[in-house]
C-alpha cells in the first residue's frame, strides 16, 4: 500500500527535483519530488505491484561533450516504451549534480527528456545518473559539461587594470615556463602564487619571472588547509614565514581559500597582506578556452583580480583571446599600478568605488619601477 500511494504522489508531481548539495552523491536527497504540482499533474491510475513490468535498460542518453547549451535538456531513450503508470517513478530515478530543478516531458513513450528549469550550471562539469537498485530501470550514468555563454556585453576598462594572478606550481615543470613565453609575448605583467617548496626549488624560474616583470608571492610553504585543526598555531607560522616571495612582494593568499582569524593574524603578524581575488573562472576545473575566455569576461570590472592556476589544462590556450579582449574593452593586464596612469591618477569616478579596488590597492605598495631580478638569498 505504501508503495502504491508513493507512486501515486509521484504520479501527481511533474516538477522533480534532483540534485545535491555538492558532487557526493546522496541519491536519497536528490530523488526528492517536490510538493508543488506542475503542468502534467492531470491524475493517473494507481499501479498495482503486478503492472510493474521488466526492468527498463537505456538505450541511449544525452547530451554529451564539453560544451553543452544551458537550457539543452536531457535525453534517455529506453529499449521499450514506459507505460504512464511507470513514467513518473522512472523521472524520479534521474540524480543530477550539481543540483538543478529538471522538468520532465515524454514527447514518446520511449523518450524521456528533462530540462534543466533555471539552466545548467555554466561552465561545471554535470553527473547524470538514472535507475539502480529498486527503481526498474538498469543503472546508466554519464556526464557532460555546460558552456559558458558569451556575455552579452563586457564592463568597460577605461584604462584600469585587469590584474592576472596564477597560483600553484605544476607537477609538469614546462608548463611554468610556457606560461612565462606567453606572458612575455603578450606583453602580461602577472603575480604568481606558487608554494615556497617549488620556488625554493627554482631560483631560475623566479628570477625570469621577476625579470620579465612580474611578482612571485606567498602562497604558503605546502599548500596546507591553514584553517585545519592539525596544524599549530607554529605550523601556520611556518607555513606563512616560508611562503614564496620575489624578495619583495608581501601579498599573501590562503591556499583553497581558507583563512581564519588565526591565520589572518599570524600573516598580520609577519608583515604580510591577504590578497583575494574578485573573478574565478575555475580554470583548474577544465573548462574549455573559449570559456574561459567568456567566464572572465563576463566578470572582469575595472582593476578586478582574475584567479588562474598555472597547472590547470587550457589556461595557456585561453591566454591570446583573453588579453586580446580585454585590451579592446579598454583593460590594461598588468599588476601595476604605473601601467593604467590614466585610470589611477585621473580617479575616474566610476571605476574609484569598483569593488575590486580592495585587493587591488594592495598592490600600491609594490615597486612598479623596473625591478632586477631576486638575489638567491631573498628566496625563501
Ligand atoms: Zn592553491
Amino acid at each position: 500500500m505504501l508503495a502504491a500511494r508513493s507512486l501515486r504522489h509521484a504520479a501527481l508531481a511533474a516538477w522533480v527535483a534532483v540534485g545535491v548539495a555538492s558532487c557526493e552523491r546522496d541519491h536519497r536527497a536528490s530523488r526528492e519530488v517536490s510538493g508543488s504540482p506542475g503542468p502534467d499533474a492531470a491524475p493517473e491510475p494507481v499501479a498495482s505491484a503486478s503492472a510493474v513490468r521488466a526492468p527498463l535498460s537505456v538505450e541511449e542518453t544525452g547530451p554529451s561533450g564539453t560544451r553543452v547549451r544551458v537550457r539543452r535538456p536531457v535525453t534517455v531513450r529506453f529499449d521499450r516504451e514506459v507505460s504512464s503508470d511507470e513514467r513518473a517513478a522512472v523521472a524520479r530515478s534521474v540524480a543530477v549534480t550539481p543540483p538543478g530543478r529538471l522538468v520532465p516531458d515524454w514527447p514518446d513513450a520511449r523518450t524521456l527528456t528533462l530540462a534543466p528549469a533555471g539552466g545548467w550550471a555554466p561552465g561545471r562539469l554535470h553527473h547524470v545518473e538514472i535507475g539502480g537498485d529498486g527503481t526498474g530501470v538498469a543503472r546508466t550514468a554519464w556526464s557532460f559539461r555546460a558552456r559558458v555563454p558569451r556575455p552579452r556585453s563586457v564592463t568597460p576598462g577605461g584604462g584600469a587594470r585587469a590584474i592576472l594572478t596564477f597560483d600553484d606550481a605544476p607537477a609538469r615543470h614546462h608548463q611554468a615556463d610556457e606560461l612565462l613565453d606567453v606572458l612575455r609575448r603578450l606583453e602580461v605583467r602577472a603575480l604568481f602564487f606558487p608554494t615556497g617548496v617549488w620556488a625554493r626549488l627554482r631560483p631560475a624560474w623566479v628570477e625570469r619571472a621577476v625579470r620579465e616583470g612580474h611578482r612571485v608571492c606567498n602562497h604558503t610553504l605546502s599548500h596546507v588547509d591553514l584553517t585545519s585543526r592539525r596544524l599549530t598555531e607554529e605550523d601556520v607560522r611556518r607555513e606563512i614565514g616560508e611562503g614564496a616571495t620575489d624578495g619583495e612582494c608581501r601579498l599573501f593568499r590562503p591556499p583553497l581559500m581558507a583563512i581564519d582569524e588565526r591565520a589572518e593574524r599570524v600573516a598580520a603578524d609577519l608583515g604580510w597582506e591577504l590578497f583575494l581575488w574578485d573573478v574565478d573562472p575555475r580554470d583548474w576545473d577544465g573548462l574549455e578556452a573559449r570559456d574561459l575566455v567568456h567566464a572572465v569576461l563576463g566578470r572582469i570590472r575595472p582593476d578586478a583580480v582574475v584567479l588562474f592556476h598555472v597547472h590547470a589544462p587550457n589556461t595557456v590556450a585561453a591566454l591570446p583571446e583573453l588579453v586580446a579582449r580585454l585590451r579592446r574593452a579598454g583593460y590594461v593586464p598588468s599588476w601595476d599600478p604605473a601601467d593604467s596612469p590614466g585610470a589611477v591618477e585621473a580617479g575616474q569616478p566610476g571605476l574609484r568605488e569598483a569593488p575590486a579596488r580592495r585587493w587591488a590597492d594592495a598592490l600600491r605598495s609594490l615597486d612598479g619601477g623596473t625591478h632586477g631580478p631576486a638575489s638567491p638569498s631573498s628566496l625563501p
